[in-house]
């Protein structure tokens, strides 16, 4: 309200403090509440009488900030700075307890500016006697509930806030409609609202905290007041819930490390995107993706590292892929890229290409420069596959093909591919099959002495006997073996087999040693030595009359773990054997490092005598010198046997005395060497006798 020039000409002609003592006298109780002090700086008569107040100096000096809730206090807060907006009143229901007796007023409130230019509040109280409890009670619910409670008329205009209605708003005029940030939302609400119905909606609304969920109740009612019809409408506000149901959703088929979709999101989608290029006969190309070496990142770097390289791999294959296609993680450090080609312009080896080129350049994690490289399995849709299942099979048969091979390039499926890794897979099935029943077998090969011909040792060879396919050699199933890691179980059969009848040899007068072949595979089971040098406890065997072959790569290895491995053997009295010598890496230095017994010459100097001869006799003559018994290999002719008789060679194996044979065989070709033997050492006592007489 402006007063006119007229009106304070009138005022003018009234004595203030006649107009004061008047104001004072009057039946409404009046007072002026300082919002910054927390008291009130001014009353009437009757307000003293309502605040219970001896005087006006007894009220002014009550602190009335002291018991004051938080509540009230944002409330006043709120009144303080729509007054400061505005020319605003407001009138509710207050209840006071002065002295700690509730009053209940009817209470008008109106801003004031003190001479110090602050907002003060004038309130004008009128003592409610006539009100029943329930109604009071209903209306301090109504002030203090956080539910947010509005009255608008039916054009949108508010006629009633709560305070925490009030509190919510970015401006106290704002209409329902634009409340809601959804106009639709907005029209759908008051649409349903005039046809009569009540309303729930959750909606995104404009307050003063920002754009918040609320839930919005919303029902067609009469003004109190007016009579009118009007929308009641209330308010909660429920961002926390919707934000955590929104996550629920999202991680239900998204990965929580890297935010990627999941299995579960391809599971829906894929079979979509398949559908679209099987039917617009265009193609949609699927990338396995796993990054080489990964667990020795988690492994030594710990698995705070391995996780931020994970998402370090989701942001540069999403980064690259970008409105291309998909990425999504499988697992672990598996991921898949999708990318529908529907133009048909993309060449998938050149895309996987760059795929695995986005990892040329190292990441920094955490301070770490890691150099990550991707193995790369692709399949077709449709040339591969039209179902997901068969099109996720073949990727990640290739996925496995390009983590064998080890070249980082991108290996597509083939069914030349698929054929060769399944019969890789019923070989594996087979070999743990003829490990239960037993269907592996020892043959034996004779080692002789090259200067007498007697038989000083065999080498136990694996042979299976396989329930369709006959007896197969070992280099039918050992390399398999190794590359699945079963050699170590077959290995284990092997030399508990061997020790078995080393000791049953013993017994029946074969007296002996027995060689058996270790890969270099089998140092990695780490209970290997334990399980060696309890073999003689185990089954009886002389572990003097035992020794293991390994060929050369095994020295190559951690050098201090297989001489301490290797020494520990030969301390229990097992010889040390160097299987297949020449092939390898043949560094003489390291011979001397370990605790050898005997080296194998390799069979291909020995079928190639012609033109390996200088360097077979320099073998020969190193064994000489380090003190380590030379065996010839391979066998097979009565000249090579010669040869190795002239260049004192100590040993030899081949078929030229004997093939690898059954364990019966064996012992009944002992049998007739011995007695060959003792036949020569007869003739020669003999001709010793005849030299002595003449
Ligand atoms: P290796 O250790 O070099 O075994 C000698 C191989 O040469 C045997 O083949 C044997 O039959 C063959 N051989 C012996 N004399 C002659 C000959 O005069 N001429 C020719 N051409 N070959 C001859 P086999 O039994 O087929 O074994 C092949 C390889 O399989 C072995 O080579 C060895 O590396 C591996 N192996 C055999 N048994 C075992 C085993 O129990 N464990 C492991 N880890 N590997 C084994
Ligand atoms: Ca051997
Ligand atoms: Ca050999």
């Amino acid at each position: 309200m402006t007063l006119t020039e007229a009106d304070i000409d009138l005022i003018d002609t009234i004595d203030p403090r006649e107009l004061m003592a008047q104001v004072d006298r009057i039946a409404t109780a009046m007072w002026v509440f300082d919002f910054e002090r927390k008291r009130i700086v001014w009353a009437n008569h009757s307000a003293l009488d309502v605040w219970g107040a001896t005087s006006l100096a007894e009220l002014r000096r009550r602190d009335l900030g002291v018991d004051m809730s938080r509540a009230v206090a944002e409330r006043l807060d709120q009144y303080r700075a729509d007054f400061c907006r505005g020319d605003a009143t407001f009138s509710e229901n207050w209840t006071i307890y002065p002295n700690g007796i509730p009053k209940t007023l009817q209470v008008v409130f109106r801003g004031l500016r003190l001479r110090d230019g602050r907002m003060a509040m004038l309130c004008e109280g009128t003592v409610n006697h006539d009100i029943r409890p329930e109604t009071l009670r209903s209306a301090e619910a109504l002030l203090h509930t956080p539910v947010m409670i509005s009255l608008f008329s039916r054009n949108g205009a508010p006629l009633y806030r709560n305070p925490a209605s009030r509190a919510s708003q970015i401006d106290p005029d704002l209409t329902l409609h634009n409340r809601l940030v959804d106009a639709t939302v907005a029209d759908a609400l008051t649409g349903a609202l005039d046809y009569g119905s009540d309303c729930k909606v959750v909606a995104q609304t404009r307050t003063n905290r920002g754009i918040r969920w609320h839930e919005i109740t919303a029902r067609i009612c009469r003004d109190a007041v007016t009579g009118v019809q009007a929308y009641l409408v209330s308010e909660i506000d429920v961002t926390e819930l919707k934000e955590t149901q929104e996550r629920a959703r999202f991680f239900a088929d998204h990965d929580l490390l890297t935010g990627l979709p999941n299995r579960v999101f391809l599971q829906a989608h894929l079979p979509k995107m398949i559908r679209n290029a099987t039917t617009d006969a265009q193609s949609l190309y699927l990338y396995f993706i796993d990054l080489n070496g990964f667990k020795t990142v988690n492994d030594t770097l710990g698995h705070a590292v391995g996780d931020l390289l994970l998402k370090a791999v989701a942001g540069r294959l999403s980064g690259f892929v970008a409105e291309r296609g998909t990425v999504a993680r499988l697992g672990g450090d598996e991921f898949l890229v999708c990318i529908p080609d529907r133009t048909g312009t993309l060449n998938p080896q050149e895309f996987g290409r760059q795929l695995i080129d986005l990892f040329l350049e190292p990441m920094d994690i955490a301070g770490h420069v890691l150099h990550t490289t991707l193995a790369v399995g692709l399949s077709i849709c449709p040339d591969d596959g039209t179902d997901m299942d068969t099109l996720m099979r073949h990727c990640d048969l290739a996925l496995f093909e390009a983590k064998n091979d080890k070249s980082s390039k991108v290996t597509p499926f083939s069914m030349d591919l698929r054929q060769r890794l399944e019969e890789k897979v019923t070989l594996e099935k087979d070999l743990w099959r003829a490990l239960e029943r037993d269907e592996f077998v020892l043959y034996y090969q004779p080692r002789l002495c090259v200067k007498t011909g007697a038989i000083v040792s065999a080498e136990a060879l694996i042979r299976w006997q396989h329930p369709e396919r006959g007896l197969l050699g070992p280099l039918s199933f050992i390399p398999a073996c190794e590359e699945t890691g079963m050699i170590i179980d077959v290995g284990e059969w092997v030399y508990r087999n061997v020790a078995r009848q080393q000791a049953q040899m013993q017994a029946e007068g074969i007296d002996i040693s027995l060689s058996i072949n270790l890969s270099p595979r089998q140092f990695s089971d780490p209970d290997l030595i334990t399980k060696i040098l309890r073999l003689p406890l185990d089954t009886g065997c002389n572990p003097e009359r035992l020794g293991f072959e390994i060929t050369e790569s095994v020295l190559l290895g951690d050098s201090e773990m297989i001489r301490t491995a290797l020494q520990r053997m030969k301390n229990h009295g097992y010889q040390i054997i160097i299987d297949d010598f020449g092939t390898g890496y043949s560094n003489l230095a390291y011979l001397q490092k370990y605790p050898i017994d005997v080296l194998k010459i390799d069979q291909t100097f020995i079928r190639d005598l012609k033109t390996t001869a200088p360097i077979t006799r320099l073998i020969v003559s190193l064994g000489q010198v380090l003190n380590v018994r030379i065996v010839a290999e391979g066998v097979e002719l009565g000249e090579q046997l010669d040869w190795l008789v002239e260049n004192g060679c100590d040993e030899y194996q081949g078929f030229y005395f004997s093939r690898p044979v059954p364990y019966d065989d064996f012992a009944r070709l002992y049998e007739t060497n011995r007695e060959r033997q003792e036949m020569l050492a007869k003739m020669r006592d003999g001709q010793g006798l005849r030299v002595l007489r003449s």
